[in-house]
């Protein structure tokens, strides 16, 4: 069920992003993959309408790995959704990258191990259509007009930000061993997350442009000494930059073109195939 409440831009982060708008409409949206991490919350941002989903639940109460991914993407786009920000803590691999580092990637490396990442599994919808076998290309996988809107936001801000890097996502919910945090920057990877696969490549299905932008919360656990990552920290570090991203985010969304003049890779995520289910349209 979709309320007769549109956006055309989507922001998946914590609740601390949208519970001070002024006027924010609850949205339940169901999907074929069931429900989403929770309601969409609707509201106006420049004069953009943007849907805010908390991507663990408003009560945070999802773990990375049991997060619906397919739901959390297809409610987005059934509500009207071409463009989505997804703002997410990480850790970072190197000693230069510490906590309030702002790091906007441009790759990302898939280490999780449990989760459904894709549309295309041949699995009928309740509809009663049956998805075809689409491989969809991810070679860059970031929405290249997106990342600039975020980049020139944060340079706005004076919040000079690091422009490309490797986001390995790990299955999480543990934090890396000291082994698996020195094998990451080896490979010459930048920053550790729990939650940029598969929201990346299920956003390129759906022909939707996506932009990650990483905030650093701590060193992961090769990069620093003492006892490693805590949880405690990563939530102060992140409240602690929560104001500044929000404004980085609202700036960004600001910048962000309008849907009909959108132009780059994402639009023709499936490269014409037909997907042999329909993409879900906003009811209006
Ligand atoms: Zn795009």
């Amino acid at each position: 069920m979709v309320n007769k409440v549109n956006a055309d831009i989507g922001v998946i982060g914590g609740s601390g992003f949208y519970s001070f708008l002024d006027d924010v409409t609850e949205v339940r949206v169901d999907t074929p993959y069931g429900p989403p991490s929770d309601s969409l919350f609707v509201g106006e941002v420049a004069g953009r309408r943007v849907a805010f989903l908390p991507r663990h639940g408003r009560d945070h109460h999802l773990p990375p790995h049991r997060i619906n991914y397919r739901a959390n993407l297809w409610a987005l786009r059934s509500v009207g959704v071409r463009q989505v920000l997804g703002p997410c803590a990480v850790g970072g691999l190197r000693p230069e990258y510490g906590p309030g580092t702002l790091l906007v990637p441009d790759q990302f490396v898939d280490r999780t191990a449990a989760r459904a990442a894709t549309y295309f599994d041949g699995t009928p919808l309740p509809d009663g259509t049956v998805p075809k076998v689409v491989h969809v290309s991810l070679a860059d996988p970031y929405c290249p007009t997106g990342r600039a809107a975020a980049l020139r936001a944060a340079r706005g801000r004076d919040w000079e930000p690091v422009d490309g890097g490797t986001l390995v996502v790990v299955e999480g919910p543990r934090f890396g061993t000291r082994a698996e945090s020195l094998w990451h920057r080896a490979q010459g990877w930048s920053v550790v997350g729990m939650t940029g696969h598969p929201e990346a490549a299920l956003a390129r299905e759906l022909e939707l442009c996506y932009t990650s932008l990483t905030l650093v919360t701590d060193l992961d656990a090769g990069a620093e000494t003492g006892e490693g990552v805590s949880h405690d920290e990563v939530l102060r570090v992140f409240a602690a930059n929560v104001d500044r991203l929000r404004g980085v985010l609202f700036d960004a969304v600001a910048a962000l073109p309008a849907d009909a003049e959108r132009d780059c890779l994402c639009t023709r995520g499936l490269g014409g195939m037909d997907p042999g289910i329909v993409l879900p349209q906003p009811l209006g």
